[in-house]
């Protein structure tokens, strides 16, 4: 009897493996077609000065319509597009849509401030990258001072990883990088000495606990104090109240994002954001 138990079982793994496996499958057929039918779009999520609320750039954040008219976050497809390979035409499209976005935005008068694109460990493998984004960069007419890239600290010291030769090559083009996620991995300390970055982002965990957590207060403080330091940008990730921003300012961080100021938004409606946002103050450089 325990062995047919056995069997039903082993027969009942079998069949959800196998259904989750189609699942996947047809997941990313039905990507590969998003790819080709454009029916993938950006959102903008602003990064603004804590203290006053100007802004100072945007964070680009991939979105699926799906055919069925559903936004589909970026957590549900992007493993999928990483795993497949998708991700090397996916972030191409993320990238040069991002850019042109941006040159719309400066040729209507807009402010000059930061454009910053996630690219994943699989596109910092990819040999052809930094001759990929010279071309967008150019066929764009993006300047490149305004681009960053954010990588996440894991990507950073995992074998899949940027070449130190690319990260330098960037830098000279004026291309910033930011480590995003940063301190959720194992060797925070370690990626900053080891590859030139601009910017390090305070992981959204961290910040979720202020201010009355003591594990978050000391997480954030040392991060804070480390990255000025080393003359390094701090970005907070994840601010949703005043009590939030209250402590990262008063621990010496000046710039964040979170939904105390905006959630990610459609293009058209990011740039009239800003356009408000910025309107009475200084232009920013
Ligand atoms: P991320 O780069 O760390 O992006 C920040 C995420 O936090 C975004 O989720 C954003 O909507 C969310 N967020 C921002 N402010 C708040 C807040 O105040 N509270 C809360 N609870 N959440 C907030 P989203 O858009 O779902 O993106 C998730 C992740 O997907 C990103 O994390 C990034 O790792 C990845 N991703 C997004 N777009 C791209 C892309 O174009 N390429 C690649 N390779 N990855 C991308
Ligand atoms: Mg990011
Ligand atoms: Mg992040
Ligand atoms: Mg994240």
């Amino acid at each position: 009897q325990a062995k047919s138990q056995g069997r039903n079982t082993y027969q009942f793994y079998t069949e959800a493996l196998t259904r989750s496996a189609n699942l996947r499958l047809s997941m990313e057929a039905r990507l590969r077609r998003a790819i080709e039918r454009d029916e993938l779009l950006l959102h903008y999520q602003p990064q603004v000065e804590l203290a006053t609320g100007t802004p100072v750039g945007v964070e680009a954040l991939v979105r699926w319509r799906s055919a069925e008219g559903r936004i589909v976050p970026p957590g549900e497809f992007i493993p999928i597009a990483e795993d497949s390979g998708l991700i090397i035409p996916l972030g191409y499209w993320v990238l040069r849509e991002a850019c042109s976005q941006g040159r719309s935005w400066l040729d209507a008068g807009g402010a000059a401030m930061r454009l910053a694109v996630n690219l994943s460990a699989v596109q910092w493998g990819h040999k052809g990258l930094f001759g990929r984004i010279r071309e967008i960069l150019d066929e764009t007419r993006f300047p490149p001072e305004q681009l960053e890239f954010e990588i996440t600290e894991t990507t950073l010291m995992e074998g899949g990883g940027p070449e130190t030769g690319v990260l330098v090559a960037l830098r000279d083009l004026g291309v910033r990088v930011a480590i995003d996620d940063f301190g959720t991995g194992y060797s925070s300390l370690a990626a900053l000495k080891r590859f030139p970055v601009d910017v390090v982002k305070i992981d959204r965990a961290f910040v979720d606990g202020l201010p009355d957590d003591p594990d978050d207060q000391e997480i954030t403080s040392a991060i804070i104090a480390m990255a000025r330091n080393l003359h390094l940008e701090l970005v907070a990730e994840g601010v949703e109240t005043r009590a939030q921003r209250d402590f990262l300012l008063q621990r010496g961080c000046r710039t964040g994002q979170g939904f105390l100021f905006a959630r990610p938004l459609p293009v058209a409606e990011c740039m009239q954001w800003l356009a408000r946002a910025l309107r009475g103050k200084e232009p920013l450089s």
